[in-house]
């Protein structure tokens, strides 16, 4: 058997949305699920507590780590991973292919490692990175944004290095200049997809 070629991604109506740590993935990813509700956001479990404002089932859903035990046990889960050494985060497959069925584009944001593992699963899966307008930019949004100390900010920093490294691997780069736009374009290729 010869390998896969690359072509064979950025064909389905799957489609991941990762990029380097603050590089505003979450608030992109919040933008298409208040703008354009015909895009099914896939909604992650996770093992980390909720933050202010954040809704079990919404946002994530949160479950401790026997739960996401099963989940794993029970080949509940497209992918998973443990995210910045800390918690696990994984996508439910059951709405995933039901959305898919229904014929409605599937969003997902998650990580490069997820990102890969969607890459390997379902080989015609658009992959999309999200992109910083410089590594400035970037530097300024962890800095501005305070939720982490000096040392989880550089740990941040060096892991952003690696992943803007992979954005060969993906289908398409989206620059997140400006949040409204970057939704538009990812919203716009699900489109292209879809016909
Ligand atoms: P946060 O804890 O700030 O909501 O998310 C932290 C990171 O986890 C983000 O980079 C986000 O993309 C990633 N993430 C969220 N859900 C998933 C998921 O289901 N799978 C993977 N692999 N990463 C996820």
């Amino acid at each position: 058997r010869f390998p896969q070629p690359r072509a064979r991604g950025g064909r389905s109506r799957l489609l991941v949305l990762a990029g380097p740590t603050a590089v505003g993935k979450g608030t992109v990813a919040a933008r298409i699920r208040e703008e354009y509700p015909e895009i099914h956001l896939s909604v992650s479990a996770t093992t980390r507590a909720p933050r202010p404002g954040e809704i079990d089932g919404v946002h994530y859903y949160f479950v401790d780590d026997a739960q996401f035990d099963r989940m794993i046990a029970g080949h509940e889960l497209l992918e998973y991973a443990v995210v910045h050494n800390a918690y696990r985060y994984g996508t439910p497959r059951g709405p995933v292919d039901a959305a898919l069925a229904e014929g409605k584009t599937v969003l997902l944001e998650i990580d490069l490692q997820g990102a890969r593992q969607v890459r390997a699963a379902e080989p015609s899966a658009t992959l999309v990175f999200l992109l910083p307008p410089s590594w400035d930019e970037l530097v300024n949004r962890l800095v501005g944004r305070g939720t982490e100390g000096p040392e989880e900010r550089a740990r941040r920093l060096r892991t952003a290095k690696a992943e803007l490294a992979a954005q060969h691997e993906f289908d398409h780069l989206v620059v997140n200049e400006d949040v409204a736009t970057a939704a538009k374009e990812v919203v716009d290729l699900s489109a292209a997809i879809a016909r």
